[in-house]
């Protein structure tokens, strides 16, 4: 089907961006895969191309953007070739609009400069061995000092994308006790410098895919935390949090679609060129129809995407359909990813074979941002129930 989503703006881009990956990515990604991130210095790389500039104010540094596309572009192309940019998708995808939106002139001068430079990477903690899911049952605490200067923070995160190369982390934290009325009152967030005495990086996680994200345990002891590292308002957390979620479900879907389609290519080349009976596999009835079906479920998860990306850059994108954009391409992407991995046989489990690691990377895409059961809770929530 024709895609009208993206203007030549976006398509300019995508093809800078395809051509740095070609270049600059592939060639030394299995190094990266082997060390579990990208070096620190490919992400000041990134700050020089403008990757993590384009929706930051001009007077910041960044390129002013509105439009949440050309991350929406970046993830197609990663998926195309097969590679990542490391845990760096959080620092613009996720971080940024926390910072955009809840903090003040001197926080924007103070971080964004580096942030577009990838001078400052960011990643955000909200969970916690304790609670993913259930984000009101955080047990981190921030408390302020008696003269009021700085919070006194205390606790562990788990699973955070991010975690052993950022320089600023978002942590997400108690800074008063809930209240049997309201469960999610009184978190906040601080940004928190990750040189500060007190603050540890635990283990990198050894995860089943997406080997070049470092994604790590914190803790807190006793870190110190200047009041003037607080992000908008002391307790108002949770709302920003249900504000800001709906942009990372639809990255999340961006991103599962982007890998279901690449599989598909992944599958089509590979069927026309293995030979099995004296025949392409290609050539069997049964290739033909199985990629047939998941050629028309890429397509109408296509539709979801790029129906949610609109709304989403006019401000229309509400917490339901971002749930349903998010729960529809994951199931996609895992029965898609699933079936053109069996059309490559033995070599489909091959980690060789970039259909091997898209079966890998994927899974997670039904876990993290909030589960599927989690989206068809907000969804059944919308409808009523
Ligand atoms: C690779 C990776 C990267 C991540 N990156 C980050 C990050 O950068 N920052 C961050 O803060 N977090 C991150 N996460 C955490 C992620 O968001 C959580 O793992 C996820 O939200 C689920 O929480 P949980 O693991 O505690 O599972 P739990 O909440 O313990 O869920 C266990 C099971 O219970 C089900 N369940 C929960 N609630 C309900 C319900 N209401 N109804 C029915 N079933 C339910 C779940 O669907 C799941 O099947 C990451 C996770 C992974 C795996």
């Amino acid at each position: 089907m024709r895609r009208t989503v993206f203007n030549e703006d976006h398509e300019a881009y995508r093809a800078t961006i395809r051509d740095f990956i070609q270049s600059e990515v592939v060639p030394v990604y299995p190094q990266w895969e082997e060390l579990g991130h990208p070096p620190r210095d490919f992400y000041r790389r990134l700050g020089e191309l403008g990757v993590f500039g384009i929706e930051v104010p001009e007077e910041y540094g960044g390129a002013g953007e509105h439009s949440f596309k050309f991350s929406a572009v970046t993830s197609e192309e990663l998926a195309k070739a097969g590679v990542s940019f490391g845990g760096s998708s959080v620092h613009t995808a996720l971080c940024l609009p926390y910072l955009l939106a809840y903090g003040n002139d001197e926080q924007k001068k103070r971080w964004l400069p580096g942030f577009v430079s990838g001078e400052i990477m960011t990643a955000i903690a909200m969970t916690e061995p304790g609670t993913g899911s259930d984000l009101a049952g955080m047990k981190t605490t921030a408390k302020l000092s008696p003269d009021g200067t700085h919070y006194v923070l205390n606790g562990a995160k788990t699973f955070i994308t991010g975690g052993v190369l950022a320089d600023r982390v978002l942590v997400v934290c108690r800074t008063a006790a809930p209240t049997k009325e309201d469960r999610r009152g009184g978190l906040s967030i601080l940004v928190v410098d990750t040189k500060s005495p007190g603050y540890q990086v635990g283990r990198k996680l050894e995860k089943l895919g997406l080997r070049t994200s470092d994604t790590a345990e914190l803790s807190f002891t006793d870190v110190k935390v200047p009041v003037e590292d607080l992000l908008g308002e002391e307790g108002r957390a949770f709302s920003y949090l249900t504000h800001n979620l709906p942009q990372e479900r639809l990255g999340i879907a961006v991103g599962a679609y982007a890998q279901a389609a690449a599989a598909v290519q992944f599958a089509l080349a590979y069927v026309q060129e293995r030979t099995v009976f004296g025949q392409p596999v290609a050539g069997f009835q049964n290739t033909k129809f199985v990629l047939a079906d998941c050629q028309t479920e890429v397509e109408a998860a296509q539709a979801v995407v790029d129906r949610a990306l609109d709304a989403h850059d006019a401000g229309e994108l509400s917490a339901a359909d971002a749930a349903k954009a998010k729960l529809f391409c994951t199931d996609v992407a895992s029965r898609v990813i699933d079936k053109c991995l069996q059309l490559h046989g033995g070599y489909g489990y091959m980690l060789e074979y970039p259909i091997a690691r898209l079966y890998a990377d994927n899974r997670v895409n039904r876990i993290y941002g909030g589960t599927s059961e989690v989206m068809r809770t907000i969804i059944a929530k919308s409808l009523g129930l």
